[in-house]
């Protein structure tokens, strides 16, 4: 290393690249470090890479909106050289079927309206018009299939959904963390990769730097857990979850790759869609492929995890029930009896919201809590961080005072409080990885 650094930043996935870039960029010494020998490595890897705007929250929906525009200019924002191989945005849209489990999308319609966020809605001719392999059967409430009635409708119909045109997804993810990285680069950041961290060090109350698992100690007078999944275990070693509310856990999910029926092109003529009918989202996925998660119905139970190294990797009936309860909406469906997809950890706050904030340490702060639905907002997390710690760290007192700040594309000012570590359980969270 040659200098010390101003910050470490634990985790190089895509929020903390981002991070790493949006600080690098104001003049701050970074040093990366991350126990996988790749960036984008971590729960980055296995993500969807949604990129939607809907959410149950005002600020959510704000803070989403703000966030598709680095994806839409992302090689504006990352600012390689022209050759360099980045990241893809497929702006297919997403479509939401109106359920009773999300009011039928009256909140999300009127905060999408009040941000100048378009949409569109949709009756069941034309969402027939878009999916001609979709049925519009309401199989609600989602069933696991072992139970009574799975499969079969409940006898009335979709009644019709809301079309957000400039949704998408990221067809690299982890090549979009890498993307950010050498981006940082850029601008002096350094990612050390293969190095786990084991102790949080600290004198006189505040944070000095980090021990490595080898003994070697990184100084630095600020320190940022951005570890994803792991962040449970980082704020524990540094010892600030006493005035936390708000804690985060590793929680398990499966997501399936299953092929678009015969005579269908779901890659090229399919959209992203959420359909809390049957508690299944889907995307295209390359070679004409549907990637199906699950939105957590309340059947399922949560597969909480005490570490974010040691879980199981394999599929198990979970699979199959997300396949089959996606049957339910594409008879012509076929469900090969290899699983594939992924299997990864959400990094699940209590409310399904993130946690932006400072800690009751001086000097450690945490962007965590991503709860499977922050991807999309890496860029502008990286960027609100960074305005956050040169916020604190400039004399700002941000428990008493909030900081606030602009989104600069979408030119609103958003209280970043709205995310503080020491909030009251948001209701107006899903309480699931819709946010
Ligand atoms: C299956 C799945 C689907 C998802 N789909 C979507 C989606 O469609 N849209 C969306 O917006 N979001 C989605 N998400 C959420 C999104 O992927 C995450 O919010 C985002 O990738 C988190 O990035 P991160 O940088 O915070 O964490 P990570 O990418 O997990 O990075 C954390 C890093 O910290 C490192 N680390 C942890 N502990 C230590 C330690 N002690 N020492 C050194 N390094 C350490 C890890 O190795 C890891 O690389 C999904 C997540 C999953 C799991």
């Amino acid at each position: 290393m040659s200098q010390t650094p101003d910050a470490v930043i634990i985790g190089a996935g895509v929020i903390g690249a981002a991070t790493a870039f949006e600080l690098a960029k104001l003049g701050w010494k970074t040093v990366s470090v991350d126990r996988n020998t790749q960036v984008g490595h971590g729960s980055t890897a296995g993500s969807c890479a949604i990129i939607r705007m809907h959410y149950s929250t005002l600020d959510g929906t704000a803070f989403a909106w703000e966030g598709y525009h680095y994806w839409r200019d992302w090689a504006d924002y990352v600012g390689l050289p022209e050759d360099a191989d980045i990241a893809k945005f497929v702006e297919v849209g997403c479509l939401v079927m109106k359920t009773e489990a999300n009011g039928h999308l009256e909140k999300h319609m009127k905060y999408s309206g009040e941000l100048d966020c378009p949409f569109e809605e949709w009756d069941p001719a034309k969402i027939s018009n878009r999916l001609p392999i979709y049925s519009l059967d309401s199989f609600a409430p989602a069933k696991r299939m072992e139970d009574h009635g799975f499969g079969e409708s409940n006898g009335a119909s979709l009644k019709g959904a809301v079309f957000w045109p400039k949704a998408g997804y990221v067809t690299d993810p982890a090549l979009s963390a890498q993307n950010l990285a050498d981006a940082a680069r850029q601008h002096g950041a350094e990612f050390r990769l293969g190095v786990e961290v084991t102790e949080i060090l600290q004198d006189n109350g505040r944070v000095t730097g980090i021990r490595l698992a080898d003994g070697e100690e990184i100084h630095a007078p600020v320190v940022i857990n951005v570890a994803g999944p792991g962040s449970a275990m980082i704020n524990e070693m540094a010892g600030v979850t006493h005035d936390m509310t708000i804690s985060t856990r590793p929680l398990r999910q499966e997501v399936v790759h299953v092929p678009a029926p015969a005579g269908f092109d779901f890659e090229a003529q399919g959209t992203i869609v959420s359909d809390s009918d049957i508690a299944c989202y889907c995307r295209p996925e390359q070679g004409n492929h549907i990637l199906v998660g699950s939105e957590d119905p309340p059947c399922d139970p949560h597969d909480w995890q005490d570490s974010d190294t040691d879980y199981p990797r394999d599929f198990t009936d979970q699979w199959t029930t997300q396949a089959m309860r996606y049957a339910q909406r594409v008879p012509s469906l076929g469900i090969p009896s290899r699983m594939r997809g992924v299997v990864d950890l959400y990094d699940a706050s209590t409310d399904w919201i993130p946690i932006y904030d400072k800690s009751a340490l001086p000097g450690f702060y945490m962007a965590c809590g991503s709860s499977g639905n922050q991807y999309k907002n890496a860029p502008i997390a990286g960027k609100m961080m960074a305005a956050l710690v040169a916020y604190c760290e400039g004399g700002g007192d941000h428990d008493t005072k909030p900081l606030q700040f602009r989104l600069p594309y979408i030119d609103r000012d958003i209280d970043v409080g709205f995310y503080s570590r020491k909030r009251p359980i948001n209701d107006e969270s899903s309480f699931s990885v819709l946010g």
